[in-house]
């Protein structure tokens, strides 16, 4: 099968191969991959971000048809159009698990990162894992539904409340999902970015999102850090009021200098995100099924896997929000 692979721990040591075709044991499900979204995540490796085994096959945002199951799935059947969590085993036993919070568990074997994943014609998923998509989300929104499902689970933690005057700062994907679930919330949403971000603020005011260029100190009841840069964190600081709320949504990959003081004299709520579980990948798909956010907007291109070189390129100058990649 068509697989994009790694071939070392290098930056761009990645290449278009013939890889062999996986098996699903027990408990796993073989895919045909349909698309597959280019993450953040993957640019990181792509550029050297040493991850998982060095002929990994990459790629975690996926749709596609299940065409084979292993001994004891009964979740899911052949023929489904589903989309699957990159979770592919967790211990199950630490408090994590057994809270449902599977995602902090240290266990966590992951497709994609730890586990070939989805830039491949077949990927192998764990069956309890799956989410069948609904009729009327297609394959290119089923491919979003990771994405999204990492938006709603920092809105979930943050809580925001109808009425918020929230701020999202960093206009990439998932910039512009986070601000169309704080707008699904029933919140004021502005975003801002950087000179860079031209094409992604633009989209974002197709999408109903108001822009912004600078703000008012300590103006915003909740904001979301969705840049994981120094110079975004420091805004967030900034731009929430007293008393307010900051979800760090955005990973810095390295340390960071903040005035970090802004927690205890604005008395400040801060929390991290990371990932997603069961519960939010369902009410992701329910968003999508619903009406309630429309995903296709953030998806700038789809180009087919023999092209992925460009569009790993495209996406490293910020040409692009979304790219699918399709199979
Ligand atoms: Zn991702
Ligand atoms: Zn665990």
């Amino acid at each position: 099968m068509k697989a994009v692979r790694k071939y070392g721990e290098g930056i761009k040591e990645w290449h278009l191969v013939d890889a062999p075709e996986p098996t699903p044991g027990p408990g796993e499900v073989k895919i045909k991959v349909a698309y597959t979204g280019i993450c953040g995540s993957d640019l990181h490796m792509y550029l050297g971000n040493p991850e998982g085994p060095p002929d990994l096959i990459p790629g975690h945002e996926f749709s596609g048809t299940v065409v084979e199951v292993g001994p004891g799935v009964t979740e899911v059947k052949v023929g489904d159009r589903v989309t699957a969590e990159h979770t592919l085993e967790v211990c199950g036993i630490c408090q994590h698990c057994r809270d449902g919070n599977y995602q902090r568990c240290a266990k966590r074997v992951s497709l994609g990162f730890n586990k070939h994943g989805s830039f491949a014609e077949y990927a192998i998923a764990t069956a309890k894992y799956v989410h069948i998509l609904p009729e009327n989300v297609s394959l290119e929104e089923g491919a979003l539904t990771e994405p999204l499902a990492c938006a709603l689970h920092a809105i979930e933690l943050i809580e925001p409340v109808a009425g918020d005057k929230t701020l999202v700062i960093g206009p990439g994907p998932i910039g512009l999902l986070t601000a169309l679930c704080l707008k699904a919330y029933n919140c004021q949403v502005d975003i801002i970015g950087t000179e860079q971000d031209k094409m992604r603020l633009e989209k974002a005011k197709e999408i109903g999102i108001n822009v912004i260029t600078s703000f008012d100190d300590a103006s915003y009841d909740v904001v979301a850090e969705c840049s994981g840069s120094q110079g975004g964190v420091g805004s967030a600081l900034k731009a929430v009021r007293k008393g307010g709320k900051v979800i760090q949504v955005g990973i810095c990959t390295k340390p960071i200098m903040v005035d970090f003081d802004n927690l205890i004299f604005k008395e400040l709520t801060i929390k991290g995100t990371f990932c997603h579980h069961y519960p939010t990948w369902e009410k992701a798909l329910k968003f999508e099924e619903m009406g309630i956010l429309d995903v296709k907007p953030i998806i700038s291109e789809t180009l087919p896997i023999e092209k992925w070189e460009e569009a790993m390129e495209k996406l490293i100058n910020k040409e692009g929000l979304k790219i699918l990649l399709k199979m």
